[in-house]
């Protein structure tokens, strides 16, 4: 079971023990990182409670590929890209378990994001998880569980997801294609224990010349030089990361990255991800007060959270640079 999984093993474990002997609970917590599989632990798991074959999850049988394909009426899937989950929502759900399941053995709630409930929201759900409906199980998944309420979190059983190893990454990325030594390293480094960013980024051939340590090191200099800019020319960069905006998410961690770099190379540079370039790193960082690259990281995830929930991009970008330029 779960053997798609790379590297979870400790809670791929415990949830094989709960299912073997019947006692798993009605609400269950993933808490990890981006990217390294806590969604696909979950959906392994709804196959589990409903697969019709002996070895479940088969695969193969008729739920479990209607769960594969999410078309399972019975598996109800909340994902928020970024925006709050409201009561609102929270009392659809409920109203959908107050109904018999149309086909399921067991019927799933799967929450994404489960800490971006409003607190009318979460108290709502915690009714209902307190005494959930019979043959009902919830996974809320999370990568911030400091930001859940404590009721909620309490009445689940967390299963902690750890960052995908980066020899597992590593192996992950051969196997998936052609890939070289160099750009393999270079992309492990950056995901940084997100499997799923990783192997976005391998699918990407036109990444290397952002990857390969040219593009970095231009890219490093850009980022400590943004104050000296004029507007047009932050624009302008602006423009060249919208022009990417199939890559975006890979581009901006790529510049948080860096940016966390010339930090760590002030502070502990055995610690540095992008080893190759631990000389320009040393250089660079010299004009650059800490508090400044913080702040200018912070950008970056206030912008990220922002295209999450569908902002506009372009805007976003530019807001993004332009603050990042004045910090
Ligand atoms: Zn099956």
């Amino acid at each position: 079971m779960f053997d798609d999984l790379i590297d979870q093993n400790p809670p791929v474990q415990i949830l094989n023990t709960l299912v073997s002997r019947g006692s798993l609970p009605h609400a269950l917590l993933f808490s990890g990182g981006t990217g390294v599989g806590k969604r696909q632990a979950a959906l392994a798991l709804a196959m589990t409670l409903n697969c019709e074959s002996e070895k479940r999850p088969c695969g193969v049988c008729r739920p479990c590929k209607k769960i594969k394909a999410a078309s399972h009426p019975d598996i109800i899937e909340e994902t928020p890209a970024g925006k709050p989950i409201k009561i609102s929502r929270i009392r659809d759900i409920i109203q959908i378990l107050s109904k018999k399941p149309n086909e399921a053995k067991n019927r799933v709630i799967i929450i994404n994001d489960a800490d971006l409930m409003t607190p009318e929201g979460g108290n709502a759900l915690l009714k209902v998880l307190e005494e959930p409906p019979d043959r009902s199980y919830f996974i809320l998944l999370t990568t911030q569980k400091g930001s859940m309420l404590k009721t909620i979190v309490s009445r689940c059983q967390t299963l902690y997801f750890q960052p995908v190893s980066k020899s597992a990454i590593l192996s992950q990325l051969h196997r998936h294609g052609d890939i070289s030594e160099e750009k393999a390293e270079m992309i492990a480094q950056i995901a940084d224990g997100n499997l799923s960013l990783a192997l976005k980024m391998a699918s990407q051939e036109d990444l290397d010349p952002t990857i390969l340590s040219g593009g970095r090191i231009d890219l490093l200099k850009s980022l400590v030089s943004l104050k000296e800019c004029s507007t047009g020319y932050l624009l302008s960069m602006a423009r060249d990361l919208f022009k990417n905006k199939d890559r975006i998410a890979g581009l901006l961690t790529l510049m948080k990255t860096c940016l966390r770099d010339l930090i760590v190379i002030q502070l502990a540079p055995e610690k540095v991800i992008n080893r190759d370039l631990t000389e320009t790193l040393a250089h660079l960082c010299e004009s650059q007060p800490i508090d400044t690259l913080l702040k200018r990281i912070d950008l970056i995830h206030t912008a990220e959270r922002a295209i999450q929930s569908n902002a506009n991009l372009r805007l976003t970008l530019e807001v993004m640079i332009i603050r990042m330029s004045r910090v």
